[in-house]
């Protein structure tokens, strides 16, 4: 059985974190990777959780994790240093566990580790698009963790798995999520996407240097479905998907962290430049009304600049969890366009899970 932190109930209960509780244990499967190493450093000092587990393939377990190569800029924590990297066995380590696992691995994997007792917070693609998983972006679609009851009877489950979206999609989401009301008909998206969502080590330096990968595996797709799943209405028990159509083309930069997106909508009912800069301006949902503690404050940054906003200069904003647009103008085709900004490991992956698992303990939902 997974390990419960006494933790788990008292945050819980209170609806958030208070001076005194026992921090909730957590594990993190994958811990080595790209996605793993953020992982690590957005939960150093977290106020609520606390690593004590973490797992990776046979080629690292067994290791000390400070023994292993840390990629980050920030310090990697002397108590996550300390700890050896075990090998991925469902019933052990925590009951709460963040997968950042490759895709080829994680279907199964975590299908055991939620049979097994654990809550499993995802990042991988394996099961987003199960009808009894939530896809959740926290502002966007809160009530889809409503499944998770039909889930665990369905399913026969101990535990469950809740998804966060591709990292390119997130941001798409999170703005169609804002413009929600003028409700969103047609989309055209091209992505500008970093080194770095393609994992450690990623695309060879060869093919990356000075030049743009018009194709990424899969990528155009995941965009294109998910987030119309996103957007979908709980219903019954199940998600019915967004009317929006999705048009997506990915394509590599050499960007090490940041997500660009130009991206063009078309509306259902007639709205002006002045009501979308409205709309992004006062988009906010649970976690900040929670004041859940990775919640962006706010959720979206409109930026003025013409020449904004830029990866270099503004990905890192917000701790990474800030969705940023700029250059709204009217579109001669569909309606408007923007530019669309969003940290890939972060907003679109371990930050994403971690905002989810606070938002499920303060709704209870842990344990
Ligand atoms: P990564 O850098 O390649 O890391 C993959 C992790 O999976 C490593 O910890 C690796 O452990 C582990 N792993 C691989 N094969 C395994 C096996 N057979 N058994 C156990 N563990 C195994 O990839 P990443 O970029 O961090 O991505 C992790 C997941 O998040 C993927 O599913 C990816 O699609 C998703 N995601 C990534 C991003 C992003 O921006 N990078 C964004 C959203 C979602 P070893 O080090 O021991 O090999």
């Amino acid at each position: 059985m997974p390990t419960k932190s006494a933790g788990v109930e008292t945050a819980a209960r209170a609806g958030a974190w208070r001076p005194g509780s026992a921090k909730i244990d957590v594990g993190i499967l994958g811990a080595t990777g790209a996605v793993g190493q953020q992982f690590i450093a957005l939960l150093a000092n977290h106020p609520w959780f606390r690593v004590t587990w973490l797992a990776a393939s046979e080629r690292s377990a067994g290791k000390r994790y400070g023994d292993l190569a840390w990629r980050l800029p920030t310090d990697l924590p002397e108590e996550t240093a300390r700890l050896s990297v075990e090998a991925l066995k469902a019933g052990t380590g925590p009951q709460l566990v963040f997968s950042a696992l490759d895709s080829s691995i994680a279907g199964e994997a975590e299908v055991e580790f939620a049979q097994a007792g654990h809550i499993v917070v995802s990042n991988s693609r394996n099961h987003r698009m199960d009808t009894l998983v939530p896809l959740l972006i926290p502002e966007v679609n809160p009530e889809h963790l409503g499944l998770l009851p039909l889930q665990r009877k369905t399913k026969g489950w101990s535990g469950a798995i809740v998804t966060n979206p591709n990292c390119a999609a997130m941001p798409l989401a999170i703005v169609l999520a804002a413009l929600r009301t003028y409700q969103p008909k047609r989309v055209l998206i091209t992505t500008l996407q970093g080194l770095s969502g393609a994992g450690y080590p990623g695309v060879a330096s060869l093919d990356a240097t000075a030049n743009v990968i018009p194709f990424i595996d899969g990528e155009e797709q995941k965009i294109e479905t998910e987030t119309r799943k996103i957007l979908g209405r709980l219903v019954a028990d199940s998600v019915e998907f967004h009317p929006v159509t999705v048009s997506a083309t990915s394509t590599r930069v050499p960007v090490i962290n940041g997500h660009t997106e130009s991206v063009s909508v078309e509306f259902e009912k007639s709205v002006t430049h002045e009501e979308i800069l409205a709309a992004f301006h006062e988009f906010s949902g649970e976690p900040q009304k929670l004041e859940l503690p990775s919640a962006p404050q706010p959720a979206i940054v409109y930026h003025n600049a013409a020449n904004r906003p830029q990866p270099r200069l503004d990905v890192e904003r917000g701790g990474g969890m800030v969705t940023h647009v700029g250059r709204l103008r009217a579109c001669p085709v569909l309606s408007h366009k923007f530019v669309l900004l969003s940290h890939n490991t972060i907003r679109g992956a371990a930050g994403a899970a971690i905002l989810n698992a606070e938002l499920m303990a303060a709704k209870n939902i842990l344990g």
